[in-house]
């Protein structure tokens, strides 16, 4: 298309892809294959020493996995991109080329539980540490950043609470510092904010939500921004020092602004091997065809459940930031003015008289709120229990449960989890039929 640049949903179905260059297939293939022949010994040999591109293994790289990377890349604004086996996955691999033992990064407090986890639990045993700041005060991200800091990681929208960050006054935050800036986007997705264009230096995703988008595949990628400058400090030593494997490339002078995105493969891909199967990465490349369709009727559909669910007796509060008056309206207007997303929490509005105090077997209030979520996503009939979000069905999980259970109360209303607490996960389906069925279910409790 030479005279115009591709709008996004052009770029949602072609980006990447070319019909087959041998068969004439339209749609990508899934290349399953575990590699590939070389064409002769120097090729092989030039393709070891990354002075050529090509493929050699599926651990490193593989046609289906490359259209992927080239289409989310594209959608996202950024240079290169690096699809892996999931979400957790392309944290572990960009934190693994920013972090020697010893040094630390801040991350907002706000994020996927298994964020938390992985950030607290398994990166400490490699020796990075985290540093929580509230995702809500700039300022407090740049009170913890010291001599051994390395990055600063938010969600764009943040998972389970649904708000969007301020990821301008973070962004500034960073680059005073000369500290990179990665932003999961997860949540809104490209469709809805792309944080490149907010002063995002990298972006990262589970493909596994919204991109996938069908609830079939578990992926992850990370979206080189191509805008960081990995040689200044000397603190990114893999960027910026000669790579002994590669014949003493240095990865920032031979790849640029493409060198982050070179790294997390040829280092972090290629030794710790999360891959992902050209099966998934097929369902995911087909899943974003219809994603800029998708994530319009999510939120609009999210909007319109919110907007009902405010006016029942049996709800105390609804968290969506989509909603006029919400506190976080205001973010949500500037950063991702065509909907607020899909995930949101509500709280059930719970008393000791309710029926839930007496099939619990129970008076006090805590107990009769756990009992009351418990029995509206039993009660509910189209709107599925388990853990996941962005699929094209609704889904529903009851926090304080299922995902927070082994917390204290005080631990679980912290992270908005408290007993009365739902998180709703807003479907394509007709939201007449959303609403029926939570209208059902409520009146169960
Ligand atoms: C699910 C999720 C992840 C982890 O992705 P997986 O594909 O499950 O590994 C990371 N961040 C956010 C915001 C998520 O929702």
């Amino acid at each position: 298309m030479p005279n115009k640049k591709p709008g996004f949903s052009t770029l949602a179905v072609h980006a990447g892809a070319a019909p087959d260059a041998t068969t004439g297939a339209r749609t990508t293939p899934i290349y399953q294959t575990a590699s590939f022949v070389f064409a002769d010994a120097d090729h092989a040999a030039a393709l070891f020493g990354l002075r050529e591109f090509g493929n050699v293994y599926t651990r490193i790289t593989n046609p289906t996995q490359a259209v992927l990377e080239e289409r989310v890349a594209a959608l996202e604004g950024g240079t290169a991109a690096l699809a892996v086996a999931s979400g957790q996955a392309a944290q572990m691999l960009v934190f693994h080329i920013l972090m020697s033992p010893g040094d630390n990064f801040i991350a907002a407090h706000q994020l996927y539980g298994g964020s938390i986890n992985q950030f607290g639990h398994a990166f400490g045993n490699f020796g990075w540490n985290v540093r929580w700041a509230d995702a809500a005060d700039p300022g407090s991200f740049e009170e913890q950043i010291d001599g051994r800091t390395r990055a600063i990681f938010v969600e764009s929208l943040t998972n389970p609470a649904g708000l969007f960050t301020d990821i301008e006054a973070i962004a500034a935050i960073a680059h005073r510092h000369g500290l990179p800036f990665i932003v999961d986007n997860t949540l809104a997705t490209p469709y809805l904010l792309r944080p490149l264009e907010h002063g995002a230096d990298i972006v990262v995703h589970s493909l596994t939500k919204f991109l996938g988008g069908h609830g079939n595949s578990v992926g992850g990628i990370i979206v080189d921004g191509g805008t960081f400058d990995w040689s200044r400090s000397g603190n990114y030593p893999m960027l910026s020092e000669p790579r002994p494997e590669y014949d003493g490339i240095v990865l920032h002078q031979a790849f640029g602004n493409t060198a982050l995105a070179v790294a997390v493969r040829a280092l972090g891909l290629r030794d710790l091997g999360p891959s992902i199967s050209p099966f998934n990465a097929f369902q995911i490349l087909t899943g974003i065809e219809t994603l800029p369709l998708r994530m319009q009727r999510h939120s609009d559909n999210a909007l319109a459940v919110a907007t009902w669910l405010r006016k029942q007796k049996q709800v105390a509060w609804v968290n969506y930031s989509g909603l006029h008056d919400h506190p976080n309206h205001a973010l949500q207007r500037r950063y991702s003015p065509k909907g607020a997303g899909a995930v949101f929490t509500f709280g059930l509005q719970v008393t000791n008289g309710m029926a839930a105090a007496v099939v619990a077997g129970t008076t006090d209030e805590t107990s009769a709120a756990v009992a009351a979520g418990r029995l509206f996503v039993e009660g509910l009939q189209l709107i599925s229990h388990l853990a996941n979000i962005g699929d094209t069905r609704s889904l529903v999980t009851h926090p304080a449960s299922t995902t927070h259970r082994q917390l204290t109360l005080d631990q679980q209303i912290a992270a908005g989890a408290g007993p009365e607490v739902v998180r709703l996960s807003i479907g394509i389906e007709d939201p007449d039929d959303l609403i029926e069925d939570i209208r059902q279910a409520l009146e169960k409790i």
